[in-house]
């Protein structure tokens, strides 16, 4: 990894440049709340003065760029005697500015399963190859618990990757493509001040957070507590809206559905990303639900996060963005959930 300095007018000038060739996407700030908070989504921007780097997080993450909703696998048709079949998964370059350290990591995740398993997804891969991304430091964000899973930082996933020091940002650079934009502006050799900031930096991000709790134990608490009271409680509470795998930016479950047109002359296979906290997610042919019960719906999607994916993997599924905590309407909170999880522990 490189280093250098870009003095923020600099920078400036390199997102207007990119600007005048290719999509540009950033957080933009799009409402208020009624406390007055921002409300910020990553959007394409049409100036730089719409980007808001400053920003807290998006309740929609950069996934959606990667794994949208809705997307079309392939649309069929008949002609005469014969029939044509259309895939489309090639993508112009784009440029992802702003991303926080979570939102790049989550992509690492998904990068594991849609790139390396035995289907890898030629979809996700073109839109993956096809975006620079351009990532920055931030401030402690409300709900987040990013410190607890070590995603608060990442090392890997990013094209440029920027501290702001002020006027000027410190700058990692990742990738060969990194390296070669950032010289169309004036950048600068790393000094000792500089580097002196940046530590300066960086330790008042992580003295931010509050004392992270060791999550170390949880795929076998997890195991212990299978039948515990614990997923009867706050199961109890979940109303089994979805929000939360909608809004996590590592969930991945979809579903596929084939829509013919009424003349049986054209049709088009849809992928959907489902939510396994659903009532019909487990539903067989035949009719038998497999979770039928709402706090088994939400203690899988806790396994997956902390136990299964840990057994794939090594490591959890879950980069501790909060995003599932803040849009859940129950107030279930994916910190407590595993605070009381971790209180089943009798310490040695
Ligand atoms: S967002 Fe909350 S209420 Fe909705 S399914 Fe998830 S846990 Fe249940
Ligand atoms: S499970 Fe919740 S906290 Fe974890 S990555 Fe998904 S949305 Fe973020």
């Amino acid at each position: 990894m490189l280093f250098r300095i870009v003095e923020k007018m600099a920078f400036r000038s390199l997102i207007q440049l990119l600007l005048e060739t290719t999509q540009v996407i950033g957080p933009r700030k799009i409402a208020v709340t009624r406390e007055g908070k921002p409300v910020h989504q990553y959007l394409p921007l049409s100036g730089f003065e719409e980007l808001e780097l400053g920003y807290d997080t998006t309740d929609i993450p950069a996934k959606s760029y990667f794994l949208p909703y809705e997307e079309n696998l392939s649309t069929w048709s008949f002609i005469g005697n014969d029939w044509t079949q259309e895939i489309t998964y090639r993508l112009q370059p784009r440029v992802l500015v702003g991303l926080h350290a979570c939102d790049i990591n989550a992509l690492l995740k998904l990068d594991k399963v849609m790139t390396r398993e035995f289907f890898p997804s030629p979809y996700y891969i073109s839109r993956r190859k096809n975006s620079f991304i351009i990532g920055i430091d931030h401030e402690p964000c409300q709900g987040g618990f990013c410190h607890w899973l070590g995603t608060d930082s990442v090392n890997r996933g990013f094209d440029l990757f920027l501290t702001d020091l002020g006027d000027r940002y410190f700058v990692a650079i990742d990738s060969e493509r990194g390296f070669t934009l950032l010289q169309q502006v004036a950048v600068r050799l790393v000094t000792e001040n500089d580097t002196a900031d940046y530590l300066t930096v960086r330790r008042r991000i992580a003295s931010g957070f509050a004392p992270p709790l060791d999550v170390r134990q949880l795929p076998r608490l997890l195991d212990m507590e299978f039948d515990s009271e614990i997923w009867r409680r706050w199961g109890a509470k979940c109303l089994s809206c979805g929000s939360c795998a909608a809004v996590c930016p590592t969930c991945y479950c979809y579903g596929v559905s084939e829509n013919v047109s009424m003349d049986f002359t054209r049709g088009a296979k849809v992928k959907q990303l489902y939510s396994c906290t659903l009532k019909d997610f487990a539903e067989v042919a035949g009719g038998h639900n497999f979770r039928s019960a709402r706090e088994t719906r939400l203690k899988y999607r806790y396994y997956h996060q902390h136990r299964g994916f840990v057994e794939q993997y090594d490591e959890p599924k879950c980069v501790g963005c909060g995003r599932c905590g803040r849009s859940c309407l129950a107030g279930i909170n994916p910190q407590e959930i595993i605070g009381d999880l971790l209180a089943t522990e009798v310490p040695s």
